[in-house]
């Protein structure tokens, strides 16, 4: 039975050649900054996107909480989305660990305006938290791979400026947004303090992230990376998995792209699904299951009986996503198990 693994980009295993390149890179201590594996690729991703430094680390949500640390102090406020991954996904960890404040604005599909950015920055006042960082995400994962439109960026950004504000960017899957819209990396980049972005989704790679920004934001980083236990060493055996990634499957995302949107659009026919395609942007596909037909379990336990995987959201909401080690043929075998499951 063929199996078709939809519940997350992050699911996908390293391909001969990427073991290739990991097998000969070149490496060293990379605590005394001596990997010259991973000082290529820093140089490469800052490079990339328009900024003076970078930082290797080992997860998406290290450099998202490096990211919080160095640009706030103990007790400030960080104006966050509602479905961030910050929020949901990162185990309080800014509260935890930078000691900060949440301060969650209710967005639509993911995407806060600058008005309502504007309106929850605190008034200097003895009494309340003060605001220090916007955190947005691009694209957005529970909103299901959702772009961020740019004219609402360089808003929110120019807002930003002009109150002192930093700006962090979740780019987890900036890649995607990228190559979804034609907007340059740099162009998305010029409008943040910080971004994050990973390897270890639809890229491919089977370990790490990396933090982008000026060269003072990085030093700090670099300190809080040390302090949260991911200072590693010879660690050019996973960055040289990242540069294979950039070189061989970041172009490729379009057809990620195109196969979420064919199954998407496959199953928007059934009785008892209900799908909005318009926010099926990238590689992300969510859907809600009609509980008069069938839960989002059910759904699931029989999907999964058929070889066919994915995530289970809620008791109606199921998360689909395409990637490295789905090809059309594995697409074309997922929609025929719906249309076998809720044809009739
Ligand atoms: C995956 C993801 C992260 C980081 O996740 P890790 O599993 O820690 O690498 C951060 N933000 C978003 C939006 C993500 O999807």
């Amino acid at each position: 039975m063929r199996h078709v693994d939809l519940r997350s980009d992050t699911v996908t295993r390293p391909t001969p050649e990427m073991r290739q390149a990991m097998l000969q890179a070149e490496v060293g201590d990379d605590v005394f900054g001596e990997d010259p594996t991973v000082n290529q690729l820093q140089e490469m991703v800052a490079a990339m996107l328009g900024k003076e430094a970078a930082l290797f680390v080992p997860s998406g949500t290290m450099g998202n909480q490096i990211s919080i640390n160095a640009h706030t102090r103990p007790g400030e406020e960080i104006i966050v989305e509602r479905d961030s991954h910050i929020v949901n996904y990162e185990c309080g960890a800014s509260a935890m660990l930078a000691g900060v404040q949440l301060h969650i604005i209710d967005g639509q599909d993911g995407i806060m305006t600058m008005e309502q950015v504007a309106a929850a920055v605190r008034p200097r006042d003895v009494h309340q938290p003060q605001t220090r960082l916007v955190c947005l995400e691009n694209t957005h994962n529970r909103a299901g791979g959702t772009i961020y439109p740019l004219e609402e960026i360089a808003r929110i950004s120019q807002f930003a400026r002009e109150r002192g504000l930093k700006l962090h960017l979740d780019g987890a899957r900036l890649w995607n947004a990228s190559v979804a819209t034609g907007i340059s990396l740099k162009n998305y980049a010029q409008y943040f303090d910080s971004v994050m972005l990973c390897f270890s989704k639809g890229l491919g790679a089977p370990v790490g992230s990396i933090v982008v920004g000026d060269r003072e934001f990085i030093e700090r980083a670099h300190y809080y990376r040390k302090a949260y236990g991911g200072g590693m060493r010879q660690v050019g055996i996973l960055a040289a998995a990242a540069i294979h990634a950039l070189e061989h499957h970041l172009e490729r995302l379009a057809d990620d792209h195109r196969r979420a949107r064919k199954f998407a659009e496959a199953i928007s026919h059934l009785p008892g699904i209900r799908i909005d395609l318009e926010r099926v942007q990238t590689n992300i596909v969510m859907f809600d299951v009609d509980p008069q037909v069938m839960t989002a379990d059910q759904l699931i336990d029989a999907l999964r009986q058929k070889g066919v995987f994915m995530l289970n959201l809620g008791p109606r909401k199921i998360r689909a996503v395409t990637h490295l080690d789905v090809s059309d043929a594995d697409i074309d075998y997922a929609i025929e198990a719906f249309r076998e499951l809720l044809g009739h």
